[in-house]
């Protein structure tokens, strides 16, 4: 594998590179793989290592795009390995049933048999009817039994503020089972050694194609020649590094109220970003434990690792109602009493990361408003309450699992905002409601990754198509930026 080539800082300085990228997140990693390969000259400017952020914050892979892993060759020769989980998920019931959902449509078929015949019947279904609605509007034409539906329903709210009875969920539930895994359409992996695989792997890329990844390099402010073209960037040190061709990986927000100076953007532009949805509800807490949950309603004959531990595990929340209720807490400024949290448990299928016959837990939390009005999570004791309230609900279905709780690490809004750059703590950068997706991402007339500055490009999960480990904001920004340096040369 390729050793990612890391330049100091003070090197750029001393060239005028092709393309200079703001951000080594996947997608900025991905644009500088692709404009490399294309013969360009590429620095990468990141904040901290690259990589490393991703174990902490994203846990699941489906959504890469089968073009980037491919051409860039990530699992052949960059050591990229996905491990397929099987089943998909798994909904424990307080009554002591259960329901396992996967690709293996005998298995469904059994499963949802177990709550209605009718909805096991009806289960293999056109999802496009949910491109505009509604996902209870759907879910409840299409099925009867209630930990069907809030199994599915769950897709839908992932990064969201919203209830699954707001118009638009039904495309985030879209966006998160159109991904695949080795060619199977809507199946997730986890990634041997985490997450943070993935950004290695496309850096090894990169590197091999020529491209420099720059460290502990934070960019203050782009440099703007006559208040419309880019000439570079300065760092926070205060060395300039200069290009006529800039791409972001910094979210739209950031990139444009932050890095760009004031008073060089058109004022309906500024405005539009200014008022964009960074809202967010979401908490990731990383748990080391010294054994698996046990899952009171099993009766499987897996006592240690089974078919419940393998996939996503949905915990809190047996009918779409309760998903509601949880966001309504969140509408009315708390924390939900009652949280929505789906588990994984990677070190299941992973054995690189965890040591023998313990495991590494992650709970992702809804929902935790960014402000809440009865607290504040800089309060340690507010903010320990909250994952007790977690770990307790988890107790419900897997008695013990508190106490076997070894250490853990929580990222609340506010402090995804601060350690990953994430404005507003939004996991996606930037809402993926209606109104911000396709032809108005990041906002309406500036979806095709350019900007208002001749040079400067959006490459990073703030433009189309939005949101999760797919690489196609980096990929398809490089490809318009090799188009129209091309044109010029
Ligand atoms: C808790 C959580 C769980 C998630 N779970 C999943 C999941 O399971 N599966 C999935 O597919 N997606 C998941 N996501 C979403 C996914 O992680 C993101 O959509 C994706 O990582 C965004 O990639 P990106 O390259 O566009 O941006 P980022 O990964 O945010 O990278 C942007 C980079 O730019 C850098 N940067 C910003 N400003 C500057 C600056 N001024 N100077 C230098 N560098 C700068 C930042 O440090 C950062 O590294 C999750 C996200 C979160 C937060």
């Amino acid at each position: 594998m390729w050793r990612r080539t890391f330049t100091s800082a003070t090197a750029l300085k001393d060239k005028k590179w092709d393309a200079l990228i703001i951000g080594g997140g996947h997608n900025g990693l991905t644009a500088a793989a692709y404009l490399a390969r294309g013969g360009l000259s590429v620095a990468v400017t990141e904040e901290l290592v690259p990589g490393f952020k991703f174990s902490r914050c994203s846990y699941l892979q489906s959504l890469l795009r089968p073009s980037v892993m491919n051409e860039l060759e990530l699992g052949s020769k960059h050591g990229l390995k996905l491990l397929r989980s099987n089943p998909l998920s798994f909904t424990p019931c307080l009554d002591g049933r259960y329901l396992l959902l996967g690709t293996d449509k005998h298995l469904n078929h059994s499963e949802i048999s177990k709550f209605s015949q009718k909805d096991a019947e009806a289960y293999p279904r056109d999802f496009l009817d949910l491109l505009l609605s509604p996902v209870s509007k759907v879910l409840n034409n299409w099925f009867e039994a209630d930990v069907l539906k809030a199994t599915l329903a769950s897709d839908a709210v992932i990064g969201s503020t919203a209830s699954v009875h707001a118009p638009g969920s039904g495309y985030v539930l879209l966006h998160h089972v159109m991904g695949e895994s080795d060619g199977d359409r809507g199946v997730w992996s986890f990634v041997e050694g985490g997450m943070g695989s993935i950004s290695k792997a496309i850096g090894s890329a990169a590197a091999e194609a020529g491209a420099h990844v720059v460290t502990n390099a934070e960019v203050s402010q782009l440099l703007i020649e006559n208040s419309s073209t880019v000439r570079g960037v300065i760092l926070a040190d205060g060395t300039e590094v200069h290009s006529s061709v800039v791409l972001s990986n910094a979210t739209p927000y950031k990139t444009f109220m932050e890095l760009v100076p004031s008073n060089v953007l058109p004022d309906d532009f500024v405005r539009a970003i200014k008022h964009s949805d960074y809202s967010s509800a979401t908490t990731k807490i990383n748990i080391a434990v010294d054994k698996l949950p046990q899952f009171q309603c099993c009766k499987l004959n897996h006592p240690h690792d089974g078919p419940q531990h393998v996939g996503s595990i949905r915990i809190g929340f047996e009918s779409m109602e309760e998903i509601h209720s949880a966001c309504q807490d969140a509408m009315n400024g708390v924390p939900s009493r009652r949280p929505f949290i789906e588990m994984t448990i990677p070190s299941v299928l992973d054995k690189t990361i965890s040591p023998p016959g313990k495991h590494v837990i992650n709970l992702f939390v809804q929902y935790t408003p960014y402000k809440p009005l009865d607290g504040d999570w800089q309060d340690h004791d507010y903010r320990e309450s909250f994952a007790q309230k977690c770990f307790t609900l988890v107790d419900e279905y897997a008695p013990g699992f508190s106490s076997s709780i070894l250490g853990f690490d929580m990222l609340t809004p506010p402090d995804l905002e601060r350690e990953i750059g994430l404005t507003g703590g939004n996991i996606f950068h930037g809402a993926m409601g209606l109104d911000s997706l396709f032809l108005m991402r990041p906002v309406k007339g500036w979806s095709n990754y350019k900007t208002p500055l001749k040079g400067l490009y959006l490459c990073g999960s703030g433009a189309h198509p939005g949101g999760g480990v797919m690489g196609a904001p980096g990929r398809n920004a490089a490809h318009l930026v090799l188009q129209e340096v091309r044109k010029t040369t």
